[in-house]
């Protein structure tokens, strides 16, 4: 369809949810026409509330694995529940979700001729044998665990685009981001920021999972979206993968004691058996980042986790999306 409009049209899949409506957010204010669709599983419309009726944004109840047609000129496509707990509940959908909306995505791509960036994930890497990770690590991944819905659902996401990219000569982006937190996380989706600061601002005791000496390296969510818009930007030659974190790698066990510091909790640090297939150690390599986008992390833990603190204790959280997660 012959386009009739100056602004760039984008689509957000997922743009309900946490990194989504923070990415809506930032194309809104950047003069882009948004279309977020998003089937509600684990975001919520008060993600998104405050740009309901903003002539620049539009909100479509959709589910990807079924096909979209719509006149755009980029989609980022990050459809798919992200924490264990969600992506867990429904298994087989969470792999659909992944792969039948990949292809559905690609194939609005082809049509549309629109450049696409992928949320894909460190989940690539598994419980990774090289420390930190560098996009050229293939990864030790468990294929029939309980995370083997997600991780080797993203993975087969990435060949989908790759395969579209050297098949039908597509204008692909592939992120692998690693753990991002900020405000508009899910307070009862179980990922281990949004649970700490839960547990701490209500006095429960804080869970840490296994002995607490795993590591992981978190980036604030503002950091996130910047490198998401800068990896659009590039030119098309740049496909990546590219690992999108901040390499600043913390043990669960400080990440519990900074939280305690933070909001000044008297909660008491409790120990709880590991899950299944926990990595033990997740660090991303940025150089490609740096290279290719110019850009790094700019938000330190300690001031990232004060503004998702304060965004937890004002109470302003997401309606909880229980009734879907209990199946009722
Ligand atoms: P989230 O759960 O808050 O957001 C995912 C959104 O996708 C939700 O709004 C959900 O309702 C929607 N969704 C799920 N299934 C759908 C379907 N079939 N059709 C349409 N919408 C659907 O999670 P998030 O943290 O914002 O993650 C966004 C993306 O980034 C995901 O693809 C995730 O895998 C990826 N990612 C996130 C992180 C992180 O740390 N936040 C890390 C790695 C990758
Ligand atoms: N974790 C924890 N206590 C919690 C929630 C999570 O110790 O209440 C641990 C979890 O076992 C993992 C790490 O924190 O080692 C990160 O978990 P999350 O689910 O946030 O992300 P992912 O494992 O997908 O990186």
């Amino acid at each position: 369809m012959k386009k009739i409009t100056n602004h760039k049209r984008v689509l957000v899949t997922g743009g309900a949810g946490f990194l989504g409506s923070h990415l809506c957010d930032r194309l809104v204010a950047d003069g882009c026409d948004v279309l977020c669709a998003d089937n509600f599983f684990s975001g919520t419309k008060d993600n998104i509330a405050h740009l309901i009726g903003n002539p620049r944004f539009e909100l479509l109840r959709h589910d990807v694995t079924f096909p979209l047609y719509v006149e755009v000129d980029e989609i980022y496509n990050l459809a798919c529940p992200a924490s264990p707990i969600h992506y867990q509940y429904d298994p087989v959908q969470t792999t659909k979700t992944s792969v039948h909306g990949a292809i559905n995505m690609l194939g609005l791509a082809k049509r549309t001729k629109a450049k696409i960036l992928h949320a894909s994930t460190s989940e690539i890497y598994g419980d990774p044998t090289v420390h930190p990770q560098t996009e050229d690590y293939w990864g030790h991944v468990n294929p029939i665990g309980l995370r083997s819905c997600y991780d080797e659902g993203k993975r087969c996401a990435e060949t989908l685009f790759f395969d579209y990219r050297r098949q039908h000569k597509l204008r692909i982006k592939v992120a692998r981001i690693f753990n991002t937190y900020g405000p508009r996380m899910h307070p009862n989706d179980g990922r281990v920021v949004s649970n700490f600061i839960e547990q701490a601002l209500k006095g429960a005791p804080i869970t840490v999972y296994g002995d607490g000496k795993q590591t992981r390296s978190f980036c604030y969510v503002d950091d996130l979206i910047d490198a998401f818009v800068r990896l659009m930007a590039t030119s098309d030659d740049f496909t990546g993968p590219v690992n999108l974190g901040n390499p600043q790698e913390f043990t669960i066990l400080e990440l519990a004691r900074k939280v305690i510091a933070n909001t000044g909790s008297r909660s008491e640090i409790v120990f709880k058996p590991l899950p299944s297939d926990d990595p033990m150690q997740r660090q991303p390599d940025i150089s490609l980042a740096k290279q290719m986008l110019q850009w790094e992390p700019k938000v330190a833990l300690n001031e990232g986790l004060r503004r998702t603190i304060s965004y937890f204790g004002a109470g302003r959280r997401p309606a909880v999306n229980d009734l879907v997660l209990s199946g009722s």
